[in-house]
């Protein structure tokens, strides 16, 4: 192989990458728009609720408890976010659809004790602009015979 095709082996190879269309997403400007099953944060209802116990009787991981809340009788679940591994069973079983699935992740902490959410807590969930400010476009995924792609579709 001459010298100069030698030099110019890697530029070819990286070349055709320059035009094709990104494979990443550039989070937090940018955030998927996850399917409809999708399974983030959970949302709750007091209103649906009949505190009967099977969501914390389901769940594999211990994570969820009924607690009692001010000013109203019975017991509601309290979810711990330091165990939950977001199965799905308590969403599934809650024989009244008191809980159910977000597309909400964004729900880091720096201290642990922040990750158990209270009944109250569950009930709302955060603005997507008050938590990303510099969000500016959601981006859909979709896929080819051989990759995952990502479009974008609005500004928000
Ligand atoms: S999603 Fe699964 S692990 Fe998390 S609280 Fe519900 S049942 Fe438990
Ligand atoms: S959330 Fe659903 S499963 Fe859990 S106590 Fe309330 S009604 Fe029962």
């Amino acid at each position: 192989m001459s010298l100069i095709r030698k030099l110019l082996k890697p530029f070819m190879i990286v070349l055709p990458h320059i035009f094709r269309e990104s494979e990443t997403i550039a989070y937090p400007t940018e955030r998927p728009m996850f399917p409809e099953r999708f399974r983030g944060r959970h949302k709750f209802y007091f209103d649906r609720c009949i505190s009967c116990n099977t969501c914390a009787r389901v769940c594999p991981c211990n994570s969820i408890i009924l607690v009692d809340v001010e000013d109203r009788e019975g017991k509601y679940p309290q979810i711990d976010y330091q165990t939950c591994s977001l199965c799905g069973y308590c969403v599934e079983f809650c024989p009244k659809n008191a809980l159910e699935f977000t597309d909400f992740v964004e729900f880091a902490e720096y201290n642990r004790s922040d990750l158990v959410y209270s009944p109250e807590r569950l009930t709302t969930v955060p603005d997507l602009k008050e938590v990303l400010p510099m969000l500016k476009r959601r981006t859909e995924v979709y896929h080819t015979e051989t990759a995952m792609k990502y479009r974008k579709v609005k500004d928000v």
